[in-house]
């Protein structure tokens, strides 16, 4: 069994359908990328399967266990953890605090890691020991991503959620990015990657999904899904700027 299974997942917001059964997997191991136009139901995915929303129907199974259930803290005890579009850093404290302070979180219901080393490994991992000082409110976009990622490591998860994690960074700050995620993943923690920079899935991903209007209109390998009739429509349709 696949490490996540999101099985059939329908979300409504009012009268709108943000999600219509949508299923996708993540195997162990894998970084897999999560796709599509503004507004197509990739963040309200990323909050069913952490537990920030509940979806209308459908399931979301993590580690052999079924998610119904399990609130998000429960979900972070499990080995789930998730970082948001928006950046919610703690403004006031340090880098190294709130990288260690999500390190001591997660460390209070899971005896199988040292929280101060994990923060430290995780801070050496994206490159932060030269602003661990720092307030979070002082630095610019590009950083502040970077330590949003870094304390969603510091949890010693096994799969992350990234909702576009490089929004705000350069080109060369993203690349740089999707090298250290995909290092992440070779040492076996698993990824599902939303993201606006294609280029980054297509090039670090082992299998893309694709939504579009709350539906899932392809999968696949980057090759099969670039390919992919429906999804070039969906992208080339005029609503939003990003090519395939
Ligand atoms: P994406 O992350 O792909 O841009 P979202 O998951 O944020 O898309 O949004 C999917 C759809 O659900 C959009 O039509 C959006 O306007 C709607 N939506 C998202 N969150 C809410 C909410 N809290 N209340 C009402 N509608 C929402
Ligand atoms: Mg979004």
């Amino acid at each position: 069994m696949a490490l996540l299974e999101v099985d059939s997942i329908s979300v409504s917001f009012g009268g709108i359908k943000a999600l219509t059964e949508v299923s996708l997997k993540v195997e162990e191991g894998q970084m897999v990328g999560l796709i599509g136009p503004n507004g197509a139901g990739k963040s309200t995915t990323i909050s069913v399967i952490s537990g920030l929303r509940n979806p209308n129907a459908g399931k979301v199974v993590f580690d052999n266990r079924n998610m119904l259930k399990a609130g998000v803290h429960r979900r972070v005890e499990y080995g789930m953890t998730r970082t948001f579009q928006r950046l919610e850093l703690w403004d006031s404290m340090s880098v190294y605090d709130n990288v260690r302070t999500a390190a001591e979180f997660a460390a209070r219901s899971r005896t199988d890691f040292d929280p101060k080393q994990a923060a430290e490994e995780a801070i050496s991992e994206l490159g932060l020991g030269d602003v661990v000082e720092y307030s979070t409110s002082q630095l610019p976009t590009g950083t502040a991503r970077l330590v949003e990622v870094a304390r969603a490591l510091a949890s010693r998860p096994k799969l992350m959620l990234l909702d576009e994690p490089s929004a705000g960074l350069d080109s060369t700050e993203s690349e740089r990015l999707g090298h250290v995620l995909a290092a992440v993943v070779r040492r076996g923690v698993s990824i599902l990657l939303v993201e606006h920079h294609i280029d980054m899935v297509f090039q670090h991903c082992q299998q893309v999904f694709v939504l579009d209007f709350g539906r899932l209109i392809a999968d696949g390998d980057p090759q099969a899904v670039q390919n992919d009739e429906n999804v070039r429509a969906a992208y080339l349709g005029g609503h939003h700027g990003a090519t395939v």
